[in-house]
């Protein structure tokens, strides 16, 4: 079976200047990717005309699918639709469904409906249009040459929308596409050089359809298999095959077997044991709380937080002693025992993590420099601690703090 293949093209200065991030090309190719699409090349261009057109011909080229977002706004700086009228051809027309959709939305509002508005229901004749339900700028469908063109607005759930109701869909349809399955390990505790060696005669007798790749990231070592076949029964049971060889090969390290957050993970951990958490934050801010309520249905296990970010409130709401504060500090392990065992009572869980710790890039000292952390997780009849010593910017140090804190508790559970 022939390789599909597509190509992103973001459009907008907000992206090459760094002020937006390019979440949507990480979207779109992880649904591509998931049915069998092979997204080739990722682009992003400024909001110029030149820019665009260029984009388009370089894409097309090569790709059989390219996929567009930006530059639909009812603002001059968007140009993305004068563009593509040039490219593909015929004429400006009014939409009318979109045009209905908009002066609806509008006057539900009580706001008068502007001219750049109803030019927002133009679109090119030489279009399919893919109605947006969730905001003002349709979709546009284009094909020429045998390739398929989908211009998308830049809005990410305006996007997710059109792509999901239409888009992918459409593509199912249109192209007979190939079989890609992943499915990743979570580790921790063991370094990528380490487990590579480890897994050294595994991946040489790996068959040549399904590959491994490595990916640290925060904390973790994600170990990703990636099976690529015709038949999608088939393709799915080698690599479940080589999957389950692959975890009891790492049955000591293994995290999870999924690829999803670490607080997405200790909710599964705690929901499987009906067990509830709770959290004392210091140096996280509030951040692991952040991290556990990001979970849709966490209220299930998750109690709340107590970010006690100084003493005083340590001491306040949390029971720490302040002679214990005067001996050893806050980052210090005695202190955050006596937060754990506060929390536990204080917010009336099973399970509890306290953090205590120094993210810089201020605040070290000899004894205790910069990024030294103090963890302790557990229950009212076994709490561990753990120290670190996190070596990154602030931003990172809270967030592997937010991680180790997590993995801690999932160990035990
Ligand atoms: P536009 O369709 O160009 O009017 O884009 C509207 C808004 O969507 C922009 O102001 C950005 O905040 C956002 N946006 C545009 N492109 C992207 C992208 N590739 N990833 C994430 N957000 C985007
Ligand atoms: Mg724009």
């Amino acid at each position: 079976m022939e390789k599909v293949t597509a190509s992103i093209i973001t459009i907008g200065d907000e992206l090459l200047i760094g002020q937006t991030i390019d979440t949507n090309s990480a979207w779109m190719a992880q649904q591509l990717n998931g049915m069998g699409v092979w997204v080739q090349r990722r682009v992003a261009v400024g909001d110029t005309k030149a820019a665009i057109l260029q984009a388009l011909d370089e894409e097309s080229a090569a790709a059989d699918i390219i996929l567009i977002t930006g530059g639909l706004g009812p603002t001059d700086d968007d140009i993305t639709k004068p563009a593509l009228l040039e490219y593909f051809g015929g004429t400006m027309v009014q939409h009318a469904p979109t045009l209905q959709y908009l002066m609806q939305r509008f006057e539900s509002r009580g706001l008068p409906v502007l001219q750049r508005n109803i030019d927002q229901a133009l679109v090119p004749d030489s279009c399919t249009v893919l109605m947006n339900n969730h905001g003002l700028a349709p979709g546009m469908w284009f094909e020429k040459n045998g390739k398929v063109f989908v211009s998308m607005p830049g809005v990410p759930h305006e996007m997710k929308g059109i792509m999901t109701d239409h888009v992918l869909p459409r593509i199912q349809e249109q192209f007979h596409t190939r079989a890609v399955i992943h499915q990743t390990l979570l580790t921790s505790g063991l370094g990528e050089s380490f487990v590579a060696e480890r897994l050294l005669a595994f991946e040489a007798q790996l068959p040549p359809n399904i590959k491994l790749a490595y990916l640290p990231s925060y904390g973790l070592l994600k170990l990703r298999l990636t099976a690529l076949g015709d038949d999608k029964v088939s393709t799915a049971a080698a690599l479940k095959l080589q999957f389950q060889q692959m975890q009891s090969l790492l049955a000591d390290i293994a995290v999870y077997d999924e690829d999803i957050p670490m607080g997405a993970v200790l909710g599964r951990y705690l929901q499987a044991k009906g067990k509830t958490v709770g959290t004392a934050e210091s140096c996280t801010g509030g951040y692991i709380a952040h991290s556990i309520t990001a979970v849709a249905g966490s209220s299930a296990y998750y109690n709340g937080s107590v970010v006690t970010y100084s003493n005083a409130m340590k001491v306040k709401l949390l029971g720490v002693k302040d002679d214990t504060l005067a001996a050893h500090g806050a980052v210090s392990e005695a202190t955050v025992r006596e937060m754990a065992a506060g929390a536990l009572k204080v917010l009336n869980t099973d399970y509890v993590m306290a953090v205590s710790g120094i993210m810089g890039p201020d605040g070290g000292t000899p004894e205790k420099p910069v990024g030294t952390v103090w963890i302790a997780a557990g229950s009212a009849d076994n709490i561990v601690t753990v120290k670190h010593r996190l070596m990154y910017d602030r931003e990172r140090n809270i967030q592997m703090t937010a991680i180790y804190a997590m993995n801690e508790l999932r160990k035990l559970l």
